[in-house]
């Protein structure tokens, strides 16, 4: 069977949820048997998103070969339950970059290069081959950015020429688009719908399917208006109305008939649906049994998609738990304030994620020392790991001015410093420690047990690490290295004895949680904070 594409493309404004049904197409095709991979186009000019600040685009996700990409690749891999790579992100830096070389290496032989063919010929090659590196009969392409845009034009002109190329038949354009609600009458209003396809046709494409994003589910009037204005059959127009999870947003499309539709137009087997699993999972996400309350202090606060991969695991190790994780979200910097500090006894559990620079820090550390002393479960992630070690060197050990050399280059206690291949780099891009790496866990450790193993492998993302120096000390006072790469130098997780869950982990095990799968310490964390609770209401 031929490669089909399907692009996913967003009109009117931007934060729609494309990545959402992107990944949720990709979803209910798999779950009928084929073989489906997704990829992101991020029309910016950076090379990917390692450079990116957290405030401006949420999370950097990473991926197996220690590609830093866009958050969107981590809905893919929970939805699609796959390993995606870095050939799954172009941007507008890569492709530039791809062409620049050629040219700088001469291949052109001469010829004056152009966006139109040279440009837009590397972008279809870039989409072309992730389809067959994955051997998928479905590449769903998501193109990031807002049709109209200056950025994605090349984008879509070498879509609308690989639609020509491979046949209707196997290149699909699916616009999402924004279906407000305005006035006493409280009517949707379709024009917004309605210019930005006109935008879509001005470059030479027509849409096969439109995803109407609205508060509530699209009315029959507003669906019938789309399909005439929009030249698009009545069951080609999609509702996605606000959802409570993004799980359901698969159903959503599956029950209006969607991937029937997508099926028939490409001309493949309508085999039965297989969401029976997805639709367990979905109904444990929206009826708990039991509920904990999880502390994040963070540094990004007010952009809940900062720390999206935390929540998702959160999310997927509550459902195996039947628990609905409430999340109190602290900006480190106000955690001394009075109410913050109270949050933090309400508490059943703490995390710490990952994190850069000094601001917030400090506050970290007191949430970490509070943990400790308060036998509240607790789970540090890489910056939280380091954290964890400062504090336990600060106060347990009596170093007080303990700290990483990222946040005190003259500390007297450098109990976290810098990755000894780091030391000369200057160029900030893709140098970290980054992505998949093994570590081998102690045989008995609360980590082993979780895991089921004792050989792991998770994704990392840093340049500082525990400080040779200081391990045995830190371990003869009770924090326990359980976790270390293969040849034993770097620490890659800590265990507090006697406290009920107190991890720490150099890694990101967020990046891996799947909906059936939940992160091993996220799932520990939950459990022990479920535990805390009903000790605490006893
Ligand atoms: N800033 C720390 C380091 O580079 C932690 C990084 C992180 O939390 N991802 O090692």
């Amino acid at each position: 069977m031929g490669m089909k594409v399907i692009v996913v493309s967003g009109g009117v404004l931007s934060g729609l949820g494309k990545g959402i049904t992107s990944s949720s197409i990709g979803c209910v095709l798999k779950a009928r048997g084929l073989k489906v991979t997704a990829m992101k186009i991020d029309p910016y000019l950076n090379f990917d998103a390692g450079t990116l600040n957290p405030f401006e685009h949420g999370e950097v996700f990473v991926l197996d070969d220690g590609c830093e990409a866009d958050l969107d690749l981590g809905n893919y891999e929970r939805f699609l339950d796959t390993n995606l790579a870095s050939d799954n992100v172009v941007t507008t830096g890569k492709v530039y970059g791809a062409v620049i070389e050629k040219e700088r290496a001469g291949n052109f032989l001469g010829k004056t290069v152009q966006i139109i063919p040279h440009i837009t010929n590397e972008i279809k090659s870039m989409i072309s081959n992730v389809g067959i590196k994955a051997g998928a009969e479905v590449t769903i392409v998501e193109l990031g950015g807002t049709v109209g845009d200056i950025e994605s034009m090349p984008f879509l002109e070498a879509m609308r020429q690989m639609h020509a190329e491979m046949g209707h038949e196997n290149f699909l354009f699916v616009h999402t688009t924004l279906v407000p609600v305005l006035g006493t009458l409280q009517e949707q209003k379709t024009k917004p719908t309605q210019h930005s396809v006109r935008e879509l046709r001005a470059q030479g494409i027509q849409p096969d399917v439109i995803v109407a994003r609205s508060e509530k589910p699209l009315e029959d009037g507003a669906r019938r208006k789309i399909a005439l204005f929009c030249d698009v059959p009545v069951e080609a127009v999609v509702s996605a109305p606000d959802a409570k999870s993004i799980y359901q947003v698969p159903i959503f499309l599956e029950e209006q008939g969607l991937t029937d539709y997508l099926l028939k137009r490409m001309k493949l087997d309508l085999k039965p649906d297989g969401l029976e699993d997805w639709k367990v999972f979905l109904g444990k996400v929206m009826k708990p049994k039991h509920e904990v309350k999880i502390m994040l202090v963070g540094k990004y606060m007010d952009q809940r998609d900062s720390y999206m991969s935390h929540y998702e695991a959160f999310t997927h190790a509550g459902a195996m738990l039947d628990t609905s994780v409430k999340f109190l979200r602290v900006e480190a910097e106000s955690l001394s304030k009075a109410d913050n500090r109270a949050l933090l006894k309400e508490a059943d559990g703490i995390l710490i994620p990952g994190g850069f620079g000094v601001r917030g820090t400090e506050e970290k550390i007191d949430a970490i020392r509070f943990a400790r002393e308060n036998k509240v479960p607790f789970l540090g992630v890489c910056l939280g790991f380091q954290l964890a070690n400062v504090e336990f060197a600060r106060h347990v050990l009596g170093m007080a001015d303990a700290n990483s050399t990222e946040f005190d280059a003259q500390t007297a206690h450098p109990v976290v410093d810098f990755l000894p291949e780091q030391k000369g780099l200057t160029k900030k891009g893709a140098t970290m420690r980054l992505g998949a790496q093994p570590v081998l866990v102690d045989e008995g450790s609360r980590t082993a047990e979780l895991y089921g193993a004792t050989e792991i492998s998770e994704r990392h993302r840093h340049r500082y690490e525990i400080n040779p120096h200081y391990i045995d000390m830190i371990q003869e006072k009770g924090l326990k290295f359980t976790g270390r790469s293969p040849d034993g130098k770097r620490m890659e997780v800590a265990e507090l004895q006697g406290h009920p869950y107190f991890i720490g982990c150099q890694f990101h095990p967020e990046f891996k949680s799947r909906p059936k799968r939940p992160a091993p310490l996220h799932l520990g964390l939950v459990k022990a904070a479920l535990e805390f609770s009903q000790r605490r209401a006893r």
